[in-house]
């Protein structure tokens, strides 16, 4: 037996070196160089040529007019997502490039995809369990509008990208709304490969301390028990504790709550717009690592690879725990009767980490302006047990309804419901549906667009109850499916990111029908004859009230509002759900 367990494991080692090939790509992050999106392209195309489990495929196309790939690395000549997903494997899909002057994640995944393909040092075994989804870059636009003037306080990759894609989108913002085409497919890809795992890489310029790579990590509470519990106690401990075994430490990204992190920093909790609040939205293990801007770009990029490699191999040794908790957190979401749309940090639960920051100088002098500015004293580091504020509260619920009704008339709406492969029924008739309904009673937008749009906020509304008209074709969405956090969240108003708040719906917010202080008057006067009540409430209000008294237009009003000439869909949003 001894003998012979032996002869295996000394074959599975002679094959294990055996099989490990060279590298085929030529990074030169050691250099300070990022490749250019072609440079990116091509490479990709070098590893699919050469292994038949690797391939690039096209998505759709991107706002430059140029194609989004994804590159997908399996065990074998299989990229089927629903295959794939039948054969029991998790998928982890990472994104690079999304701003694109932070494009460690660029070279990292480069370098990540020709490792696991050559099974350097066994990694390929990953692939056991999980398939890695790469997308190489993500605004394409962005990489291809390249200068060594971006980026004013990075030095190094000599050149990168711009921030905003070829139409100025800053797409860690639109993963929603969805202005770009980039956002668009990006979706589509999310809705086909359902990603167990998901990782959107960027770089940070926030704040300064001695880490290389920090993490945006899911924020557990946005979860269902058993899967915010998976968080907390395994997946999230266990990535932090093993990158810890590495070259680079790993820290919670550095979220201020006081002048000096050394006080406590707080874990950031990201709505929709943002890529790993859009992933929480499908209970999806969405996080984004932020490489610290101020350190050498080598080291961001290595930093980065290693997280890569320790996030891979964390999903593929759990695959079968992560996919499980992702089913039972499903099903919880499902079966939950309310949805919580808003949170506050609760600022009494903490835990302590350790931290390695520089002294804060907030009164360092200037060399430019010699006057006094906000610094670290980098002669000054520190190693020190920080508070760590990652506990969210709820303090907004919304009651979960059976369906909502949707009527067809809302295009963007419907095209986005489909992207994310929402399932739905169309009313084969017309119908006239009781259903609930809001009318918005305040809002508030901003005076200049952002990002595109006046988003809303401060959004308040009133119910009712009304019978309305529907039309054949009209969309019933049931809330009894997995997706259902993206339909609260998108559907109803006061969602973070909702499709309200992002002005999808402001065609509700003027009205189209008014009254003519002389045209309507024969009706007014017919109106007061059939309605004694009133007409005794409108007499009182003329007596006591001297400014309406003197507002011939203001009494009109009064009375038209009060009658069935009242425009009823004005402010009325159209969303209604059914109970
Ligand atoms: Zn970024």
């Amino acid at each position: 037996m001894k003998i012979s367990l032996l002869f295996i494991l000394s074959t599975i080692f002679y094959f294990s070196v055996y099989s490990q090939k060279p590298a085929l790509l030529n990074l030169k992050y050691e250099q300070n160089y990022t490749p250019t999106y072609y440079e990116v392209i091509e490479m990709f195309k070098v590893l699919d040529a050469n292994y038949e489990n690797a391939t690039l495929l096209e998505n759709g196309l991107t706002d430059s007019g140029k194609p989004l790939h994804t590159f997908v690395i399996n065990n074998k000549n299989e990229f089927d997502p629903v295959k794939i997903k039948q054969q029991g494997k998790s998928v982890l899909l990472i994104n690079n490039g999304i701003h694109a002057g932070e494009p460690c994640g660029i070279d990292a995944s480069l370098k990540f995809a020709d490792n696991i393909l050559r099974n350097k040092d066994g990694l390929s075994e990953i692939l056991d369990n999980t398939v890695i989804v790469i997308i190489p870059v993500y605004s394409i636009g962005g990489v291809l509008n390249r200068s060594a003037y971006h980026r004013s306080g990075q030095t190094t990759p000599y050149e990168t990208g711009f921030r905003g894609n070829a139409g100025n989108y800053d797409l860690n913002r639109d993963f929603v709304k969805c202005d770009s085409e980039n956002a668009k497919n990006f979706n589509r890809i999310f809705a086909q490969w359902d990603p167990d795992v998901f990782l959107d890489t960027h770089t940070t310029n926030g704040s300064q301390h001695q880490y290389s790579v920090t993490l945006i990590a899911p924020q557990p509470d946005m979860f269902p028990p058993t899967q915010e519990k998976f968080l907390r106690n395994k997946m999230l401990p266990s990535l932090f504790g093993n990158m810890k075994k590495g070259e680079y430490e790993l820290i919670p990204y550095v979220s201020w709550m006081y002048p000096d992190p050394k006080r406590g920093i707080k874990m950031t909790q990201e709505s929709a717009r943002y890529s790993s609040g859009y992933a929480s939205l499908f209970n999806s293990y969405g996080m984004m690592t932020e490489n610290h801007v101020y350190k050498d770009y080598p080291d961001r990029v290595k930093s980065a690879y290693q997280f890569i490699e320790v996030l891979a191999r964390f999903t593929s040794e759990n695959s079968n725990e992560i996919i499980d908790s992702r089913k039972k957190g499903n099903e919880e979401t499902i079966a939950t009767k309310t949805h919580s749309i808003k949170f506050e940090l609760d600022t009494t639960q903490y835990q302590e980490i350790e931290f390695r920051g520089y002294e804060v100088d907030a009164k360092q002098i200037s060399p430019v302006s010699g006057l006094e500015r906000f610094g670290y004293d980098l002669n000054k580091p520190y190693t020190a047990r920080i508070k760590y504020f990652d506990v969210y509260k709820p303090t907004d619920k919304i009651k979960k309804p059976k369906y909502y009704i949707l009527p067809q008339a809302w295009k963007g709406v419907v095209n986005r419901l489909e992207w994310n492969g929402i399932e739905f029924s169309r009313l084969a008739k017309d119908t006239i549906i009781e259903v609930e309904i809001d009318y918005i009673v305040d809002y508030s937008s901003p005076e200049k667009p952002y990002n595109g749009h006046f988003f809303h906020q401060e959004v308040s509304t009133r119910s009712e109850v009304q019978k309305i008209r529907y039309y054949a074709g009209d969309l019933v969405i049931p809330t009894r499916q997995k997706k259902v956090k993206y339909l609260i969240e998108m559907l109803e108003p006061k969602g973070r990111d909702s499709f309200f708040k992002w002005n999808f719906f402001d065609n509700i917010l003027d009205s189209r029908e008014y009254f003519s202080s002389y045209g309507f008057e024969e009706n007014a006067i017919k109106y007061l004859e059939e309605h004694p009540d009133f007409k005794e409430k409108f007499e009182e209000k003329q007596k006591t009230d001297p400014e309406f008294s003197k507002n011939h237009r203001a009494q009109l009003a009064y009375i038209y509002n009060n009658t069935e000439w009242a425009e009823k869909s004005f402010k009325r949003y159209p969303v209604g759900r059914v109970f």
